[in-house]
């Protein structure tokens, strides 16, 4: 059972990682200044970055630890995002670590407050056939963290209307990924949009991909049986 009550453990490394991330973040220019929030599990909570902190220079120590009930420890604040990172570790036992950010196409789509549908089949690396973008609620508050994880359903990524995007993976790296990946699709379809109507990809289409991706990534062992992904015959 796990106890809410217990800190989470703080293995510097571990809190280094998610400085690390932080600066990847900035590094692949999907975020800028102290905008945007990363979290990795820990034990039976989790370790989130302090508020309003520049990532340059934060250390180790500065990352907050926080349990499954809300509580935390130390001596820096943690996120004012707290509340979405907490609401996901608590609904989604896949997730193992959250990326926040601002970057700057996924942001622009998020005030337009639209879904983007099928335009390219990478649509289907967030679990499903669109990217949804949840209902605005002012940053920090319970009304976003409960829009986001309604936008979240089957999904592992979505726009946060008029703020930005928020993404979570099995490790910060997945997370990470996946946060890069959305900036470049909202990128990809922005520029569609500037040279006409994108022709979208039917919802069969997007099956035969989604059913793809149940496999993508995985070596020829870790392939099921009758698995689309036929890797071609091996030779030796
Ligand atoms: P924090 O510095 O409190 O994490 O806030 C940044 C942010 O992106 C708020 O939505
Ligand atoms: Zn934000």
């Amino acid at each position: 059972m796990p106890d809410a009550r217990t800190a989470p453990p703080k293995d510097p490394e571990l809190c280094q990682q998610v400085i690390d991330t932080c600066l990847a973040m900035t590094a692949r220019g999907i975020n800028q200044g102290s905008s945007g929030n990363v979290s990795v599990r820990s034990g039976d909570g989790f370790l989130i970055t302090p508020s309003g902190l520049a990532y340059e220079t934060m250390s180790p120590d500065q990352i907050v630890g926080m349990g499954l009930d809300g509580g935390y420890w130390g001596d820096w604040l943690p996120s004012s995002e707290w509340r979405m990172h907490l609401d996901l570790y608590r609904a989604r036992p896949e997730a193992q670590a959250v990326v926040h950010t601002h970057s700057i196409h996924a942001t622009a789509l998020s005030c337009l407050r639209a879904e983007v549908p099928a335009f390219h089949y990478m649509v289907a690396i967030a679990g499903g056939t669109t990217l949804r973008c949840a209902d605005y609620a002012t940053f920090g508050t319970q009304a976003l963290s409960d829009a986001m994880l309604a936008a979240l359903e089957d999904r592992s990524a979505c726009l946060l209307a008029n703020h930005g995007v928020i993404a979570f993976g099995s490790s910060l790296d997945k997370a990470l990924w996946l946060a890069g990946e959305i900036e470049t699709l909202c990128h990809q379809y922005t520029v569609a949009c500037a040279h006409g109507d994108p022709l979208i990809l039917s919802e069969a289409q997007m099956g035969d991909v989604l059913e793809r991706f149940r496999s993508y990534g995985k070596q020829a062992g870790e392939l099921e049986p009758g698995s689309p992904l036929a890797p071609p015959p091996h030779r030796g």
